[in-house]
């Protein structure tokens, strides 16, 4: 397997740019297509899949063999996500205005609006009750979340697709606000930024993956949440540039234009403190 400088000699001659991965013959059991390397933000992550080999690393060099694992295969498996047929008795919604508590919901969280640029899909599920809100690739259902207007139906929310990848809403920035749920994601891409909603109470490892293709990333999590906040914020520090925003209000309760200046990452960025309060 040779030692870790040879490994991170031979993986740094692939040159693979910020962004790029790379899948191959192991330099070292010479497995077919075993060893994978990828290049987030310039540090280079290598594993070989093949039983008893023992090829892996980080170029930074602290990051556990398990968490190299779990990052790869992630960031593999982002172009061929888990997928959902979308049943055919899920309906459309027409637009009624603000006549429903449904349509109340949608537009006052910027749903309806970042479905109508096409960032998201809305529909309902009849059997169940709930408005779902989805992503889709070539008319599959690459994330499907059903949300509840009936306080009798439990849970609130309802995850479709066991996938593990986040629920991304994003109108094009190279910026991102992980939050905790998708309305809020979605008031924040009204807010020109990328909404990252983990859509739990856990942070899982494949979701770094995800967050990883921005530049920068912005925790904003509830105030109870500040223990996962700090997790996420050190997770993601090793590779980017990452900060932590506490909030006092939920963000889907923000509009959109003070939320452009409560996320102004230029100032966030500039000044040394990774944790802010507002
Ligand atoms: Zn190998």
């Amino acid at each position: 397997m040779g030692t870790f400088h040879e490994q991170k000699q031979l993986v740094e001659n692939l040159n693979l740019k910020s962004g790029e991965t790379w899948r191959g013959q192991c330099f070292f059991c010479n497995g077919n297509n075993t060893l994978s390397v990828s290049n987030i933000h310039n540090t280079l992550l290598w594993y070989c899949f093949r039983a008893n080999c023992d090829t892996n690393g980080c170029s930074k060099g602290t990051l556990s063999k398990y968490d190299i694992a779990q990052t790869i295969s992630a960031r593999e498996n982002i172009d061929n996500p888990t997928t959902l047929a979308i049943p055919e008795y899920w309906q459309h919604i027409a637009d009624t205005g603000s006549e429903t508590d449904m349509m109340k919901w949608l537009h006052a969280h910027q749903i309806w609006q970042m479905a109508t640029r096409k960032l998201l899909e809305i529909r309902f599920d009849p059997k169940q009750g709930r408005v779902v809100l989805l992503k889709t690739h070539a008319g599959m259902a690459t994330n499907a979340i059903g949300y509840s207007l009936n306080k009798d139906i439990k849970p609130k929310w309802y995850k479709y697709i066991a996938g593990r990848s986040p629920f991304i809403v994003d109108p094009g920035s190279n910026i991102c606000i992980v939050v905790e749920d998708v309305p809020s994601a979605c008031v924040v891409a009204a807010a020109g930024l990328a909404g990252v909603a983990l859509m739990g109470t856990t942070y899982m490892d494949p979701y770094t993956a995800y967050i990883t293709r921005y530049k920068y990333a912005i925790i904003a999590l509830d105030k109870d949440a500040t223990q996962k906040a700090i997790t996420i914020q050190q997770t993601l520090s090793f590779f980017m540039p990452t900060r932590m925003k506490r909030l006092k209000t939920d963000l889907k309760y923000h509009m959109h234009q003070d939320l452009a200046k409560l996320l102004n990452h230029k100032t966030m960025f500039a000044n040394g403190n990774f944790i802010t309060e507002v």
